[in-house]
């Protein structure tokens, strides 16, 4: 992987614009770029697999380099993905890269590309995550990662995938969020790197885990953090680790 003399794009130099739009842009300025970020998507992408939070070809990516959203392709497995596979869409939703088919799940990309400023966005359907979602209208406060995400954890209420509902479901629970849980369906985060969208999702599932495995437990409930507890702990995560 990473190996950026496979990469080429389509010649669209000569043709038509498809329904009256002028033909899609030469990328040749940020090509490196758009490599290099191409590169991190499939990584991140196969990593949401083999971490256990997708299966098959369910959940998508989408990383933003300038104007171009790149996003996985619809349905195609992770570790089939190539350079030369690469698709990008404007922040209109108009494919300026590739010829595979987009995620069906652009429209929630692009809602949180368009509203914040987000280099990068994860949805998978990682398993607590989504039985969560089954359960509660938000992820009650059951640790103070949640501050990471902006505090309690929001479920979006359901509406079919890949719909511009969907995305306005979402982005009405993302309100002062990074990350938020689809109902009945998965979960969904952004940060400005991929690797910092992709730790979330992973910071969610587990505080997701987390509170099923405390709740189950019979004739006991969760203690939970008070607003003011997640607060406390949302300002010093902002100088934690290293300088
Ligand atoms: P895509 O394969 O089209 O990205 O769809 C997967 C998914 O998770 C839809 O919500
Ligand atoms: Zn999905």
């Amino acid at each position: 992987m990473g190996d950026t003399d496979e990469w080429h794009t389509d010649d669209r130099d000569g043709g038509e614009g498809s329904g009256g739009r002028p033909p899609a842009p030469a990328p040749a300025r940020i090509h490196g770029a758009i490599a290099r970020a191409w590169d991190e998507l499939v990584a991140t992408a196969r990593r949401t697999a083999a971490d256990g939070l997708v299966v098959g070809t369910s959940g998508n990516v989408s990383v933003r380099v300038g104007d171009t959203v790149l996003v996985t392709p619809s349905g195609v497995p992770y570790d089939r993905l190539r350079p030369a596979d690469a698709v990008g869409v404007d922040l209109d939703g108009h494919q300026v890269l590739g010829s595979l088919k987009p995620t069906s799940e652009v429209p929630l990309h692009l809602a949180i590309h368009r509203s914040t400023d987000a280099g990068a966005v994860v949805h998978t359907h990682a398993v607590h995550a989504t039985a969560v979602s089954t359960l509660v209208p938000e992820l009650p406060g059951i640790h103070y990662m949640a501050a990471d995400l902006g505090g309690p954890v929001r479920v979006a209420p359901y509406a079919l995938y890949g719909s511009e509902e969907l995305a306005e479901s979402m982005l009405r629970a993302l309100q002062e969020r990074t990350g938020c849980l689809l109902q009945n369906h998965g979960a969904v985060t952004y940060g400005d790197t991929l690797d910092q969208a992709y730790d979330r999702t992973a910071q969610l599932e587990w505080m997701c885990r987390l509170w099923l495995t405390a709740a189950s437990v019979p004739g006991h409930t969760p203690s939970l953090l008070s607003p003011s507890q997640l607060n406390d702990a949302g300002q010093k995560l902002r100088g934690y680790g290293q300088r």
